[in-house]
């Protein structure tokens, strides 16, 4: 994002008073439409500076005042967030058959309310979210690579050259505001559970400020409301447990667990519709049923993903 008002101003000094009121008030014009759009919009910047509209006058009625409005200002005054992730692990689904199933159930919503359309997640988009976290530059940005390379060979000792296979069926919500396809409950949730722990531990290790205070549950989204946020403006609060009646029981089929991405949640989209990737490891496990237990990997290049 370009930052306000960046290299827009002329230090030299023997610019005219004119010209110098005429880039500070620019400057200032930009300076609050860069807030605008920040997390923190919401606080009253005359009120964090002490910059009020009223004349100091010193009586115990003013100061009285001054005291109820400085409480009001606390209350109304919103946590700063410094934690905002940008950076997320990702497990792609690839699995045609889930893909077909739920294209069907998003068409099949789409039939009742054409609005919901905007909702929908974008075909070869569809992930699980293991973990999210925030990587400020660079610098951490590597840190988030060593982390997830060093994850690599946690999973296989977890996993001991066994696949991982997620089952999907059914349909949940969370607050009717995303719609997602479940996973079925059982001991491959639980490894992944694991496999979530871990990577938290890992990342948090490196000093990267990873993981979000409501604890992990996996889910494949497949519509969400925020996508279309005018919706709600034209009624729609949420998401109509009918419109996906249908699919309710539906099984959706299976994926084996074979890679981990690193994908950013701001940089532009790769062509097949997929998240940027910083960095990918590939899970190995033993090809079934073979004796001499050799390793089953998948070469893969990032860019043809
Ligand atoms: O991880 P994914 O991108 O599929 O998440 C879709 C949405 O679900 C996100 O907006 C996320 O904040 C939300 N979510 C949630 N509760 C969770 C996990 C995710 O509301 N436990």
């Amino acid at each position: 994002m370009e930052r306000p008002g960046a290299g827009g101003i002329n230090s030299n000094e023997c610019e005219n008073v004119s010209r110098k009121k005429k880039i500070s008030e620019e400057f200032e014009a930009n300076t609050m439409d860069f807030l605008v759009d920040m997390p923190f919009a919401t606080v009253d910047i005359q009120d964090d500076y002490g910059i009020t509209d009223e004349p100091q006058i010193n009586s115990e009625r003013s100061k009285e005042k001054e005291r109820i409005k400085s409480d009001r200002v606390k209350k109304r005054k919103p946590k700063r967030k410094d934690y905002q992730p940008n950076y997320f692990l990702s497990i792609p689904i690839t699995n045609k058959e889930i893909i077909k199933g739920i294209k069907s159930l998003q068409n099949a919503v789409i039939q009742q309310d054409k609005r919901l359309a905007q909702t929908m997640v974008r075909d070869g988009s569809f992930h699980i979210t293991l973990l999210v976290m925030q990587l400020l530059n660079e610098d951490e940005v590597n840190l988030g690579i060593d982390a997830l390379l060093e994850l690599k060979p946690f999973i296989e000792e977890l996993l001991q050259g066994k696949r991982l296979t997620l089952r999907f069926q059914g349909i949940g919500t969370f607050k009717n505001q995303v719609g997602f396809v479940k996973l079925v409950e059982g001991d491959h949730v639980n490894s992944l559970s694991e496999i979530a722990e871990t990577a938290n531990r890992t990342f948090q290790e490196k000093g990267i400020r990873a993981g979000e205070s409501r604890s992990f549950k996996p889910h494949l989204t497949f519509m969400k409301l925020s996508k279309a946020p005018w919706l709600r403006k034209n009624g729609v609060k949420k998401i109509d447990p009918d419109l996906y009646e249908k699919f309710v029981n539906h099984r959706f089929g299976e994926e084996i667990l074979y890679r981990i991405d690193l994908c950013s949640m701001e940089k532009k989209k790769q062509s097949n519709g997929y998240y940027y990737c910083e960095s990918s490891i590939v899970i190995e496990t033993f090809s079934p049923g073979n004796s001499s237990m050799t390793f089953h990997t998948r070469h893969f290049c990032i860019c043809c993903l």
